[in-house]
């Protein structure tokens, strides 16, 4: 068999990935983690999270991936900030292009994760970072005593929503429904907090304002047609996520909304290529699933490797 530059390369460092890694480095494979940015992926701007087992008081998501990281290296799992740009699976021995050079592996866990979805609407991308935001930790003190929207009916939009009345006057969770998404726990939390009114059957139609910063947003009453301009400060959207996958080639199958297909050894359709974590098509994006994720996936990869020599 040809040689390969190394047995596993890990594309992404959320829980998925560095949990994959951990396993790898443990299982002694000439493994390395690549990640565009940080190590940590979007539960590191996740306030707390307190569903993840083995921490009864909760913690913030910046400090589960930063002891995640360290897990990973006290193993020696190296991790080096480089963005993939392409991947060429056409032989069993895979390719990997990183803009300036290259490098060759036997297998590959994709573990990209997902970026939050737009609405799509006039305003959005004009006022981001000036009034619209999809991160609630990083920008949920600019709006001190002020008002805001968030948008969204998951757990996102509610955990965040009542994130922010630590910081905000009052904040209009407007929802295209009449019943939330989101755990009954955390819906039972949004109605008993004074400072959320739930603005129920409305989307968000634009967001309006001066040059720097919002003023309104437009809402419709799906059901009544109605629309009416409601003064808000700022923006939150949490409407999903879509997968970070821009790099894949079409050789890995994904489903109608763009999640990476894979079978139960978290295997694509292509050999040698597995995906976890938020990427691939799971029934639930959490933390603890994408750590189980990362865990099956490293050491199929590792009975794959033991059956290619
Ligand atoms: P989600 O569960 O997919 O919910 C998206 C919400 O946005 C839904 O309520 C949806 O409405 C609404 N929506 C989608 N597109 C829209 C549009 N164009 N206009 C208006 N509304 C729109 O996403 P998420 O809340 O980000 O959660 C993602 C995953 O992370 C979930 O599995 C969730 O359980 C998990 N998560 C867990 C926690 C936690 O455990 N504490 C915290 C955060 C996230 P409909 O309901 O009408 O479809």
């Amino acid at each position: 068999m040809a040689k390969t530059d190394y047995d596993l390369v890990i594309i992404g460092g959320g829980p998925a990935g560095l949990t994959a890694g951990l396993y790898a480095a443990r299982a002694r494979l000439h493994v390395v983690l690549l990640e565009k940015l940080m190590p940590g992926g979007q539960v590191a701007t996740t306030d707390w999270i307190e569903n993840y087992p083995g921490f009864p008081e909760g913690l913030s998501g910046a400090d589960l991936v930063m002891k995640m990281t360290e897990q990973a290296k006290r193993f020696d799992l190296p991790i080096e900030s480089r963005e993939v740009q392409s991947l060429d699976l056409s032989q069993p021995i895979k390719k990997i292009n990183l803009g300036d050079s290259s490098i060759t592996t036997k297998t590959i866990i994709i573990a990209t994760g997902a970026s939050p979805r737009k609405l799509g609407v006039p305003g959005e991308d004009l006022f981001y970072g000036k009034g619209v935001s999809f991160c609630g930790t990083c920008d949920a003190p600019f709006y001190r005593d002020q008002v805001v929207a968030a948008v969204g009916g998951g757990d996102t939009a509610v955990q965040e929503s009542i994130y922010l009345t630590k910081f905000v006057k009052k904040v209009y969770l407007i929802h295209r429904r009449d019943e939330l998404r989101a755990a009954k726990i955390l819906q039972e939390r949004a109605f008993a907090n004074d400072k959320i009114e739930i603005v129920w059957d409305s989307v968000v139609t634009s967001i309006n304002g001066a040059l720097t910063n919002v003023g309104s947003i437009t809402l419709k009453n799906v059901k009544t047609g109605e629309t009416r301009d409601l003064k808000v400060d700022g923006c939150f959207i949490w409407v999903g996520t879509t997968p970070n996958t821009a790099f894949l080639p079409d050789v890995v199958k994904r489903d109608d909304w763009g999640f990476i297909v894979t079978d139960q050894k978290r295997e694509t359709s292509v050999q040698g290529v597995f995906a976890v974590g938020d990427v691939r098509d799971t029934p639930l994006r959490q933390v603890v699933t994408a750590v189980g994720d990362g865990a099956i996936a490293a050491v199929e990869a590792e009975h794959y490797i033991e059956n290619m020599e």
